[in-house]
């Protein structure tokens, strides 16, 4: 048994600047990552970031209204403010750490302009930036002298008497499981793109910590906000970054119209991400599209631009589709991409209620992609969430140090690796008559595919319910054909799949909740917002027996009230 102050589950990019803040509060802390940390989704990122700096002539009240009015009113304003006043230093501190931020011209630090924001705020290396955020992050834990346990995989968490205590993890390369003691745990575990087939999201996105805290009594809030990006690529669902809009590509339908001037006049191909979805989806419906998709336009732009600041949408093209995008437009479309709700935290990462007006669980903190601060609503705007990483990585580090400061450590029984232990075997001994965990994924994959999409409505929300709940009880009939303990990643793609379909339950249930539409919440059978009724976010928590609890929570509104959002 090790013991720790801090447990950081997840070395993506919140991960590890939750780790490098509680360390530096003095903090024992260490960071576990199923994957070696320079391989977390975070290193995906290509656009970049956003901040508004104020020695640019920007404004951290412009970006935080953007962001706002980006969230479809949904995002908690108090949270907003903190992730807008806090950018500018945060970038500063990661050009200090050690990112080389692509720079202008004037040799100052360069910025392209992103979706649903009126100024170029966004802060980039080439279409790399998570690669460049990430390894230098990485290189500044090792400098901490931060333990690092990578290729160790969370099974569950550990609760005493109502508070977080540790985890228990396998360590997959003898395939032995441990419990950690800690006085507080972070979950920084990323995303759950993969609930959904195709996504733009790296294969490990499968929501094991929502499932994880889900599972240990934190509810899981907004989860029927779930993004659908512009452009990904026909097929496989790659990710062609928004940077290409932002440098000035066009979207084409197959008459060769520039058709976003129809639906957002004034911003166009730049207007929200889940706005632009719903015209490439409509003009896909009606006919105008060409084997499911319209084109993403950079001619325009030039070989030489497009080789030095879109380098990796380039050799994309060239890779995935065949398409050499300096000469010709490339087919895409709408595409699983992020998942704005998540673990319910306040702004400091605790996922229990100081207040009390939500149940959580006290030492249990989130961070980064896996937790709902509620800074993204309804929709996110692109560069926001490698913000979000930093700045509520760098807060829930911070906090979870100093309760550490002030928390014993729990006793825990061994029961519980026993416990733990006995499901895992059963797991392996399991007889495998039935489905492989591949066709049960696949399924639910494509179900929320076809039914929680860009368009939605009663019917196809409830088939997918139903379909998610007959693959839960095909699931625990599932069985791994490896048998042994090294590097079983049959057991790991197992256990995932359990996180994904807790995820796919809570995010049919909120959709199916919410009577109204909103952001990426699209109902066709009821496509007015409703903030009378509606201007809440929607909580899910897990039962023991029966179905998911559904409660509610206000809206928090600090200085912009709700209008009509146009582009
Ligand atoms: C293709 C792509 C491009 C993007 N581009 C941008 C962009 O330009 N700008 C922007 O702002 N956002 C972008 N995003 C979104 C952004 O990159 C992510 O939301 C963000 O990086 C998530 O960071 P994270 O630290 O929360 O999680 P991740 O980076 O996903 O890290 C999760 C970590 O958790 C670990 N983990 C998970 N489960 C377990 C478990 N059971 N046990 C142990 N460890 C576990 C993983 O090993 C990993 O280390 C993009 C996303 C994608 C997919």
């Amino acid at each position: 048994m090790a013991d720790y102050d801090v447990l950081v589950v997840g070395a993506g990019l919140a991960g590890m600047r939750a780790a490098l803040a509680a360390q530096e509060r003095g903090a024992k802390v260490a960071v576990l990552s199923k994957v070696h940390p320079v391989r977390s989704h975070s290193n995906a990122a290509q656009g970049g970031i956003n901040a508004a700096l104020t020695d640019r002539g920007d404004d951290w009240q412009d970006h935080g209204y953007e962001t706002v009015k980006g969230s479809d009113y949904l995002g908690d304003q108090d949270a907003i403010e903190v992730l807008a006043q806090e950018a500018g230093r945060e970038i500063i501190a990661l050009e200090h750490m050690g990112v080389i931020f692509s720079r202008g011209e004037d040799g100052r630090l360069g910025t392209r302009r992103f979706g649903g924001q009126q100024r170029a705020r966004t802060f980039f290396v080439s279409d790399f930036t998570g690669q460049a955020m990430l390894h230098v992050m990485f290189e500044q834990v090792l400098r901490a002298g931060v333990e690092v346990l990578d290729e160790w995989f969370v099974t569950s968490l550990v609760v005493e008497e109502g508070r977080c205590a540790g985890v228990v993890a396998i360590e997959l390369r003898t395939g032995k499981l441990h419990l950690l003691r800690a006085k507080a745990v972070i979950i920084a575990t990323g995303g759950l793109g993969r609930v959904f087939e195709p996504s733009t999201n790296g294969l490990i996105c499968t929501g094991d910590g929502m499932s994880l805290a889900y599972r240990a009594g934190v509810p899981l809030m907004d989860m029927e906000m779930v993004q659908y990006h512009p452009t990904t690529l026909k097929g496989n669902g790659l990710l062609m970054t928004e940077a290409a809009r932002g440098e000035g590509a066009y979207l084409l339908n197959s008459k060769g119209e520039r058709f976003m001037e129809r639906y957002a006049p004034t911003m166009k191909e730049l207007a929200s991400r889940d706005v632009v979805s719903r015209a490439e989806q409509t003009e896909i419906n009606e006919g105008r599209g060409v084997d499911g998709c319209v084109f993403l336009d950079c001619r325009h732009l030039g070989k030489k631009f497009i080789l030095e600041r879109l380098h990796q949408v380039y050799e994309e093209g060239k890779a995935f589709a065949n398409v050499d995008i300096t000469e010709q437009p490339i087919p895409i479309r709408p595409g699983m991409h992020y998942q704005m709700g998540g673990i319910k935290t306040d702004v400091d990462g605790r996922c229990w209620d100081m207040k009390k007006r939500w149940r959580g669980v006290p030492g249990l903190f989130a961070a980064g992609e896996a937790a709902c601060v509620s800074l993204h609503g309804g929709n996110r705007l692109g560069a926001n969430s490698l913000l979000d990483t930093v700045v509520f990585g760098r807060r829930a580090g911070h906090c979870a140090a100093e309760y550490a400061s002030q928390e014993p450590l729990k006793t825990v029984s061994q029961a519980r690796l026993a416990h733990e232990e006995e499901r895992i075997h059963a797991l392996l001994s399991r007889n495998s008559s039935g489905d492989s965990v591949a066709k049960i994924r696949l399924e639910m994959g494509q179900s929320m595919n076809e039914h929680l999409a860009v368009f939605r409505n009663q019917e196809g929300m409830e088939t997918a319910l139903r379909k998610v709940r007959e693959l839960r009880q095909r699931y625990d009939r599932v069985g791994v054909r490896d048998r042994g303990r090294i590097f079983n990643m049959g057991l790991v793609f197992a256990l995932e799949l359990g996180a994904m379909l807790d995820c796919a339950e809570a995010i049919t249930v909120g959709a199916l909740e919410r009577k109204e539409s909103r952001g990426a919440h699209f109902r066709t059978d009821m496509p007015e917002r409703d903030d009378e009724h509606w201007l809440k976010h929607v909580l899910v928590y897990h039962t023991l027996e029966g179905p998911p609890r559904i409660d509610t929570l206000p809206v928090t509104i600090t200085r912009w009230q709700p209008q009509k959002r146009v582009y």
